[in-house]
């Protein structure tokens, strides 16, 4: 099966019971049992929901590996995957993660004695120099936020099985249809399904596969365990946006590269961040490794006061946090989403005041290109 043709044939993609054509919602909490222990499948929706279920074979399938689950939000999913290690533990990871990520790391995780330590991991040597006797797993993320930087995944996959590590990939940006991690050597993929997955600014949501059975095992009870599952209503959201995946991310490639070419060209762009840009300098590793480059492009404009007077004038780029859906977003990252984090380190990893942050949708590229224009010119 081909990549569109698994995005709506894969999982269970109609219901055995009836044959409805879309997968129904299963809005329930617990399963009625033909004498105890005698169920169908099903006991109670935290443990399995039937719609759930459906949402979790989908991703399984389209990212390859042996099991799926689903939960509340991304950050429900990240957390979980945390929680198959112990107290005094050590997880290294990409320097430049999610905010979200560092700050239960740093903030959460921390108390309950699991170790982090944050890296470049797009440089092997630093990313050896880390790894302790403790360390039980490698994390990262590719491309990253805001500056798009590129992790050689098969490479620290094979890093991870030498020192007996789990390699866990973020592979939100890329989604499913460009980059599957699973098939360049990681044992865990993970997803805020909140982004390009749902794909319409409609369902906070959290996808996790993972690629053995003694993986699936544990952390199925995991899941079990500490219960931040998503509900059947989301999950069913999420399944009809996974399906036009595919559409989506191919007409959101066009657009980026069309708007990436005029950026590149205007004389008020200092410079863009792009993985599909030959001057990125891990292009030849996106290259390898994804199947296309994804709808994140950032630019710097010089200053904060040029940053400003671009987002006042902008049309159809809504100035909002988030990625990944059908309308076009726009945000300056010193201001927004990494705000949190002191200007110093800021400096440190180049997110300066003027870089703006462009999710590329799916409205008309022209349309796109003339806002942009107008709102430069400004
Ligand atoms: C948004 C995001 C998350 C967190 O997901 P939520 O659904 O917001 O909890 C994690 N990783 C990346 C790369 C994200 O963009």
């Amino acid at each position: 099966m081909k990549r569109k043709t698994k995005l709506i044939h894969g999982g269970i993609s109609n219901d055995p019971a009836t044959g409805a054509v879309t997968f129904p919602i299963y809005q329930v909490s617990t399963y009625k049992q033909e004498g105890i222990g005698g169920h169908k499948g099903f006991e109670y929706s935290r443990t399995g929901n039937p719609t759930r279920h459906a949402l979790e074979e989908l991703i399984k399938d389209i990212e390859g590996g042996t099991a799926g689950f689903a939960f509340g939000s991304g950050m429900a999913a990240i957390t979980a995957v945390m929680m198959l290690f112990n107290s005094g533990d050590h997880v290294v990871l990409t320097d430049d993660v999610y905010g979200g990520t560092f700050r239960v790391m740093t903030k959460v995780l921390n108390r309950l004695g699991i170790e982090s330590t944050f890296v470049d991991t797009s440089d092997l040597e630093t990313l050896k120099s880390v790894i302790r006797p403790n360390t039980k797993a490698i994390y990262i993320e590719t491309p990253t936020n805001p500056l798009l930087k590129v992790t050689d995944i098969e490479v620290v996959a094979a890093l991870g099985k030498e020192n007996g590590l789990l390699t866990i990939v973020d592979n939100t940006f890329s989604t499913p249809y460009w980059q599957n991690p699973l098939e360049l050597g990681a044992d865990i993929v993970l997803h805020s399904a909140t982004k390009y997955l749902g794909g319409h600014s409609d369902v906070v949501a959290g996808l996790v596969v993972v690629n053995s059975d003694k993986l699936a095992e544990d952390f199925h009870f995991v899941q079990n365990s500490t219960g931040g599952i998503l509900g059947p209503q989301d999950s069913f959201y999420l399944i009809r946006g996974i399906r036009t995946l595919g559409v989506r991310m191919e007409e959101i490639e066009r657009n980026t590269e069309a708007i990436v070419e005029f950026l590149q060209a205007h004389p008020k762009v200092d410079k863009v961040f792009y993985p599909g840009l030959e001057t990125h300098p891990n292009h030849d590793i996106a290259k390898k490794q994804a199947r296309g480059f994804g709808g994140m492009i950032s630019f710097d404009v010089g200053s904060e006061e040029n940053a400003n007077k671009l987002l006042s004038k902008i049309k159809y780029f809504t100035l909002a946090e988030s990625l990944g859906a059908i309308e076009s977003l726009i945000s300056v990252p010193a201001k927004m989403t990494h705000a949190s984090i002191p200007a110093e380190r800021r400096a440190e990893l180049g997110i300066t005041e003027g870089l703006v942050r462009i999710s590329v949708g799916i409205e008309d590229v022209e349309d796109l290109i003339e806002d942009l224009e107008q709102a430069l010119e400004s």
